[in-house]
């Protein structure tokens, strides 16, 4: 294969790419990248399965519905916003990026342009003077809803009014603008306190035909698309009828769950987040979901409670994160005795790791393992893997 990293900075269809680090392949051939992926989750998991052609996208560009920029100010340039360089705090100037919604690379530059004519200065992370820090845009890709958030360094925002009536002139498709209060010198982006100053402080998007609510900070996958696809294949694999009692572990706003649910008997839900938990319940009663419970609770100690209750479980999909899942979790998988487990994974070798632990007792074999494209242009990789019961 070429060596893409070599190719110059001007020769790069991104002018950024070389300093960001956003994506590790935007001169890699789609097609390539796709064989590459495929090559990395066949070796890693061949020996555990079938592993099936990876899906890709037919537009894998502009994918990203969740656009984050950090503003600053620079000598000779004036507010700027874009993104941190790699490992470091230097702020990058982007005017728009070839995996982001476009839509909300321009509410970005417009913000940049109103902060200038509203005198509006940016925060200074050593001083920790000045305003604005962050944006963060979501849209909802079925939906065209579209949430602001504006991260400030202070509850006090000047011309507050004026600012909201110009950014939505601008951009009437802006449905909510949110002020984040963040005043810690901190690298994370959202802090506590949060105060709705348009609109309903959430978005809707729409996912295997139900409608989720987004607050923001919960947890919703950036690549709407392929994340319908990889649903679907999940409760493909789970193969339900109708009757099964299904878990669905680290289910986030409850996506997974609530996709099952229609072709199940009934569904558990359990995440750690509070607020993620708040909407997966809020999301069951939008869509008149009745035979879904959730809890709020950490997966591993969850799935002991329900092996040391003797309960019946019939189907487990797990979607945990980086890091994988527990022995706790897996130990409590292998009591309860599930006929199918649909692991969802976002991190291959940690897949490798657990899916090693749950058929090394015997009791399980990996049926099919399907790689999806959730983050074309980057080395970032989706896996979806079947396992069944041994008699
Ligand atoms: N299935 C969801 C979320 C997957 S992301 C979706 O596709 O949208 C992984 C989720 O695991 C996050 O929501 C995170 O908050 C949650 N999580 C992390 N550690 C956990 C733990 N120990 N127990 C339960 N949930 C956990």
């Amino acid at each position: 294969m070429k060596d893409y990293k070599k190719q110059n900075q001007k020769n790069s269809r991104c002018e950024v790419s070389r300093k960001c680090g956003g994506c590790q392949n935007i001169d890699v051939p789609y097609k390539e990248q796709l064989a590459k992926k495929q090559r990395r989750v066949g070796g890693l998991l061949k020996g555990f399965g079938k592993v099936r052609p990876i899906i890709g996208m037919d537009q894998p560009l502009h994918y990203r519905n969740k656009v984050h920029a950090v503003f600053d100010f620079q000598k000779g340039r004036g507010i700027v916003s874009g993104i941190y360089q790699e490992r470091t705090h230097n702020v990058i100037p982007v005017d728009g990026c070839l995996l982001e919604d476009e839509k909300a690379d321009q509410i970005i530059l417009s913000i940049r342009s109103l902060a200038k004519s509203f005198k509006i200065k940016t925060y200074d992370e050593d001083t920790g003077y000045g305003l604005l820090r962050h944006v963060l845009v979501r849209v909802g890709h079925a939906t065209g809803q579209i949430m602001v958030v504006l991260v400030l360094g202070s509850p006090i925002f000047p011309s507050k009014k004026n600012f909201v009536s110009e950014l939505c002139k601008l951009h009437p498709e802006i449905t909510t603008i949110v002020v984040n209060v963040n005043n810690r010198r901190t690298s994370m982006v959202l802090g506590d306190k949060e105060q709705v100053i348009y609109g309903k402080g959430y978005i809707e998007d729409i996912l295997c035909g139900r409608t989720f609510k987004i607050s923001p900070k919960s947890f919703y996958q950036v690549n709407a698309v392929q994340t319908e696809i990889l649903y679907q294949k999940a409760v493909e694999y789970a193969r339900l009828t109708g009757k099964e009692t299904v878990v669905d572990a680290y289910c986030g706003i409850g996506t997974i769950a609530l996709t099952a649910a229609g072709q199940a008997g009934k569904v558990i839900g359990v995440e750690l987040n509070r607020d993620a938990v708040r909407d997966a319940v809020a999301n069951a009663r939008v869509n008149q979901v009745k035979n879904v419970d959730f809890y709020q609770n950490d997966a591993g100690r969850f799935m002991r409670q329900l092996a040391e209750a003797q309960e019946k479980v019939d189907v487990v999909f797990l979607d945990p994160p980086r890091s994988g899942s527990t022995e706790e979790f897996m130990d409590a998988l292998l009591c309860l005795r599930p006929a199918r487990v649909v692991y969802i994974s976002c991190n291959p070798e940690t897949l490798a790791r657990d899916l090693g632990y749950l058929t090394s007792k015997k009791q399980y074999r990996v049926e099919e393992i399907t790689p999806v494209d959730m983050f074309p242009f980057t080395d970032n990789i989706e896996v979806c893997a079947a396992l069944s019961g041994r008699k």
